[in-house]
């Protein structure tokens, strides 16, 4: 299953080589496609539920291979990637079959006599093109998702976390066939070597620079592409909250995998009145947390995972001390150790890179407001539109504000929530991407979604048909202003017109005009 478009595992010092075998690659998954074609859902789902038992029973071995290409804290690999992907999995044999069962559609009244059905077939073989934030998550769930709708899958990690052989050793475990899903190690190279094959849909989840390139790439062949891209998610907090629980909520929020999570909170808004007792909540929070790369569970915040994010933290947290911002933790940091210490950053402006572009790190930005309106501006005036979160004791207020946020999710009184549900869909707007992934639409997004409509056989000739005579066309027009129209009574003139029209029709096709 594993095939490697580099001589040398990947490791972090891995250099770009040409590529390949990107071709066999696809050769194999293609043919692949047609003998999975053959396996239905219910023997695709097994196939997950095995896996889920194999991620469970090995999910100690699991943690140590991510935590050895990220440096995260166990808790954060326990709990965000394996707890995430044994909910996917568990989600997807309780619901794909019924979502990609067939499904009966209305029949307008017009088509009166015939059925009308959706049909959700594989597309064939997806490509699927992962980040280094999620290494394990961000491989089973896309895969697992693609594979349920029926299509074999080309994956490529990123070559900054290939957790080299783990995804083959377990899909091999699971009764996967080895070309079903096969593993294309490699860098940015690799990747664009494997859009080149023109897979029937990529999905690719990544920065929004190389998003934009892989759509120019996708576009030369017509190629689908699903876009799941970078962020600088707003929290809101409103003066009616519990500060205690919004301040661990954010804390949280920001700082879960060391803050290189695309949905992160990057930018901490905080109503005027409760500002400083917040900001007090928050410090004292982030004062009790515990980082370190951990054996046993018992650390909060780990290690970033590259130098080169490390670097950009960096310019950020230059930048905003450079334009006077307040570092109220962290402040000792070298700006260089990948154990970066979580920064609560106070005096924040909108023309700091802190307060506007994608950190990626342990930065906790406070902003002030004072009004709803205010608030919802400035949290959409962004590039981005991934998700958000809003607080307040108010429901009615949090779902106004939530309705007014241009974004993909937003979780109310709590934060990267609607990711933790299989069942939702997700996704961005803005140059946080398009499409959406996992649930029923996310199934969906992964099938030919076939629509079909059965006809009986029989002697009939359909009133559409030709020939199109001065007669027909005067009845149906006098049909059609039945059925559109507002009278009352319009169905009924609506079958009376119709049954005169069919009748003329199946006449004048028979005997040919008069
Ligand atoms: P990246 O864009 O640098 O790389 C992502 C993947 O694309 C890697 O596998 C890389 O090898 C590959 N790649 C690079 N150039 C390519 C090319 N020209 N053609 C094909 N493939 C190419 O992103 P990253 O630094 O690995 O990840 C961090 C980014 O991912 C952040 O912006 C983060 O917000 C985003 N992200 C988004 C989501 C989401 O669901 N929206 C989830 C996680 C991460």
């Amino acid at each position: 299953m594993t095939e490697r478009t580099e001589s040398e595992p990947e490791t972090n010092s891995a250099k770009e080589r040409p590529v390949h075998r990107a071709s066999a690659i696809f050769a194999r998954a293609r043919a692949a496609a047609e003998s999975l074609a053959g396996v239905p859902v219910h023997a695709r789902l097994e196939r997950l539920a095995r896996l889920r038992k194999v991620v469970l029973e090995r999910r100690e071995a699991i943690v140590d291979r991510i935590q050895g290409d990220t440096g995260k804290s166990r808790g954060d690999a326990l709990i965000s990637e394996i707890f995430g992907v044994l909910d996917n999995l568990a989600w997807l044999e309780s619901h794909a079959a019924k979502a990609l069962h067939e499904r009966k559609q209305q029949t307008p009244i017009a088509l009166m006599g015939k059925t009308s059905w959706t049909w959700y077939e594989p597309l064939g073989t997806v490509l699927v093109i992962s980040p280094w934030n999620y290494p394990f998550y961000q491989a089973i769930v896309p895969i697992a998702c693609a594979f349920a709708a029926g299509n074999t899958v080309v994956y490529k990690p990123s070559e900054w976390t290939p957790l080299t052989g783990l995804v083959e050793d377990l899909l091999n475990a699971a009764g996967f066939d080895p070309n079903w899903v096969q593993v294309a190690y490699g860098d940015g190279a690799v990747g664009a070597a494997l859009v080149e094959q023109g897979p029937d849909k990529i999905f690719f989840t990544g920065s929004t620079r190389t998003g934009k390139l892989i759509l120019a790439q996708a576009a030369t062949q017509l190629v689908p592409v699903e876009l799941e891209l970078g962020g600088k998610d707003p929290m809101i907090v409103f003066d009616d909250v519990d500060l205690r629980r919004a301040a661990a909520g954010a804390a949280w929020g920001a700082l879960t995998t060391t803050g290189q999570s695309c949905t992160s909170v990057e930018r901490l808004y905080v109503q005027d009145s409760i500002y400083g007792p917040f900001r007090q909540a928050l410090v004292d929070e982030v004062a009790r947390m515990v980082q370190q790369v951990d054996s046993d569970g018992d650390a909060d915040v780990g290690a970033m995972t590259t130098d080169f994010q490390v670097k950009i933290v960096a310019d950020h947290v230059d930048d905003a001390r450079a334009k006077g911002a307040t570092f109220l933790t962290g402040a000792d940091w070298d700006g260089t150790s990948k154990l970066i210490p979580p920064m609560v950053i106070d005096g924040v402006r909108d023309d700091m890179l802190i307060a506007t572009e994608e950190t990626f790190g342990p930065t906790i930005p406070l902003i002030r407001f004072s009004t709803e309106e205010e608030v919802v501006q400035i949290a959409n005036d962004s590039p981005y539109g991934l998700t958000a979160s809003v607080w307040s004791k108010d429901l009615e207020r949090a779902r106004r504000v939530s309705r007014a946020l241009r974004v993909g999710g937003v979780s109310i009184n709590n934060v990267m929530a609607t990711e933790a549900n299989p069942g939702l869909p997700f996704g961005g707007v803005k140059q946080s991407g398009f499409g959406r992934y996992k649930g029923e639409h996310g199934l969906h997004a992964f099938c030919n979604i076939k629509s079909v409509l059965v006809d009986k056989d029989s002697a009939k000739i359909e009133a559409n048909w030709f020939p199109y005579t001065a007669e027909k066309y005067r009845l149906f027009s006098a049909m059609m202003v039945n059925l559109f129209g507002d009278s009352p009574l319009r169905l009924a003139r609506f079958a009376l017109a119709g049954l005169s029209l069919e009748r003329y029709a199946n006449r004048v096709a028979k005997r040919g005009r008069e």
